[in-house]
């Protein structure tokens, strides 16, 4: 059973969060929405132990369709940095601004970027095309995901500022628009880069929150020296090239990595 302690450990953390909120805000959702989330990455941390390969990829799925197509498309809400700013903005601590605080602002500090390898629902479509690890050099455009993250923050401001009526049925469309875009743009990337995660790597927003929170994480890969043998099969394999071997928090494109395990399952020492 023991092996076992850490997806009931992310099951306890889940649940807490589910009574917690369930409780203080009154509101039965709550305990659903955590409750399948902490359900469906303990599943995923079970098959891992299990060793069934395609574990992560059934979590991406599991949470990347509910937030996409039950919270996003069915419930109508912008679970895009948008949403965020709109709810931040309107002082409402629900749906949107609770998400970015647990998965991508506060959660980080101890999950580091787990929620980019098994939750997200853009890199759920990305993981899907052929270049599962980088075939080109690493681009140095990593600064166009600040333009992406002002001009949310400039639309959303502009939307309060002209005093727009209904903007919650505009935060709806732009959730539409914004995820057709992401992909449209996310898609072409991955070609011309030949990178699935070229968008995470260079356009992607929430990275502003993601990477500085990150270099925290409490969870985090690292390489046991005794056993390594430097043959950088790791290296060659991770989709966000992080020298996984240099157990340093500010380790190169350490702030990138998505816990997807790659590394881990296919060190030929057992080392990470
Ligand atoms: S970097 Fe952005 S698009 Fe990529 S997985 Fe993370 S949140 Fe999703
Ligand atoms: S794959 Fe394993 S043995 Fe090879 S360099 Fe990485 S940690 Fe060391
Ligand atoms: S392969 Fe390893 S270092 Fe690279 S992103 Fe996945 S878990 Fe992180």
């Amino acid at each position: 059973m023991r092996k076992y302690s850490f997806p009931i450990l992310i099951l306890a953390i889940f649940e807490t969060v589910a009574v917690s909120l369930w409780l203080t805000k009154d509101n039965l959702f709550y305990l659903f929405n955590f409750s399948y989330i902490g359900l469906s990455i303990s599943l995923g941390c079970f098959l891992f132990i299990r060793k069934y390969k395609h574990a992560r990829r059934l979590v991406q799925l599991l949470v990347g369709l509910y937030m996409l197509v039950y919270l996003g498309l069915i419930c109508g809400e912008n679970m895009q940095i948008e949403g965020f700013w709109y709810y931040l903005f309107t002082g409402v601590f629900e749906a949107a601004t609770i998400h970015y605080a647990v998965a991508k602002i506060f959660g980080p500090l101890i999950f580091g970027r787990g929620w980019c390898g098994y939750a997200c629902w853009t890199a759920m479509v990305l993981d899907f095309l052929p270049y599962k690890t980088p075939k080109g050099e690493r681009k140095k455009i990593g600064w166009i995901r600040y333009i992406t993250f002002a001009l949310s923050l400039i639309f959303v401001s502009a939307l309060f500022l002209a005093k727009v009526g209904n903007i919650e049925r505009i935060m709806f469309w732009a959730f539409i628009i914004g995820n057709v875009l992401y992909y449209a743009v996310g898609i072409i990337l991955a070609f011309a880069f030949k990178d699935n995660r070229a968008f995470c790597k260079y356009i992607c927003p929430i990275t502003v929150f993601l990477k500085p929170m990150s270099y925290f994480s409490f969870i985090r890969v690292k390489c046991d020296k005794e056993k390594c043998i430097s043959c950088g099969k790791c290296k060659r394999i991770c989709p966000m090239e992080v020298d996984v071997t240099d157990n340093s928090r500010n380790r190169k494109n350490g702030t990138e990595c998505i816990l997807c395990m790659e590394c881990v399952n296919n060190c030929p020492k057992h080392a990470l």
